[in-house]
């Protein structure tokens, strides 16, 4: 890849920017001052310095966040905000995007990446990739509930779901539960309460496949994935 390409990819600055900085002799590629934006650099086998400071060049990015309400999972929107709008800029630099969707009021578990491949097999409905949500509902969740789920519910649409796992964590005139589906259809947490004559008031993804939400992430907040992390949803 060709220096100035790889140090504007990075978010070092524009073509031209990147142009000046390697005319002041900041920029070194195997300990050797590189001037010519035109040079060529293996990203992978190679070192390039900036002002002393090794920079690591990676083609992909992986964050989880905590998403907040009130936020769009769009890459952009005219009226109100996005999850990419809550990047710091050198993250934006790489065009990610988030991996599906949670709806605008619904908090939690939010991959962001540009590596569409592996959104693309998360998302695929033949992998049939668990997420576990946690919800408030607005009365009691009964056995009755967890039979119905357990065998799959039938959405306003006529849609007939694929089983998912309901788990009661307190039952009362307003419950707690956990569900786990494999399918991502619009609203489907609660168009299956719906279905069952109950309202989610509450909801909150905290796993998706291997993956759970790190607790430790303010709403809003968000952080890369380890190596491992990446492995395991591959
Ligand atoms: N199901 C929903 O109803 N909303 C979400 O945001 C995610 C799953």
């Amino acid at each position: 890849m060709r220096i100035d390409k790889m140090l504007a990819n990075l978010g070092y600055g524009s073509r031209k920017e990147v142009k000046q900085l390697l005319k002041s002799g900041a920029v070194r590629v195997d300990d050797v001052i590189v001037k010519d934006p035109k040079t060529h650099v293996d990203e992978k086998n190679q070192t390039v310095t900036l002002n002393g400071e090794v920079i690591e060049y990676k083609e992909f990015i992986y964050l989880m966040m905590n998403k907040p309400p009130g936020v769009l999972s769009a890459t952009e929107d005219n009226s109100c905000e996005t999850v990419i709008d809550l990047l710091e800029l050198e993250d934006q630099v790489y065009e990610p995007f988030p991996v599906g969707r949670l709806d605008k009021d619904t908090e939690g578990l939010l991959l962001i990446t540009n590596d569409g491949q592996l959104a693309h097999r998360l998302l695929s409905p033949k992998k049939h990739v668990p997420k576990t949500y946690f919800a408030v509902i607005d009365r009691e969740v009964t056995e009755e509930d967890v039979k119905a789920f357990s065998k799959g519910v039938t959405l306003d649409d006529g849609y007939e779901t694929k089983p998912g796992e309901l788990k009661i964590l307190k039952s009362g005139i307003r419950s707690d539960i956990e569900l786990t589906i494999t399918e991502g259809k619009f609203h489907q947490v609660k168009r299956m309460f719906e279905a069952v004559g109950k309202r989610v008031v509450y909801l909150k993804r905290m796993t998706m496949g291997p993956l759970p939400l790190d607790e430790t992430l303010e709403l809003g907040e968000y952080r890369e994935l380890t190596d491992e992390e990446v492995e395991l949803l591959r």
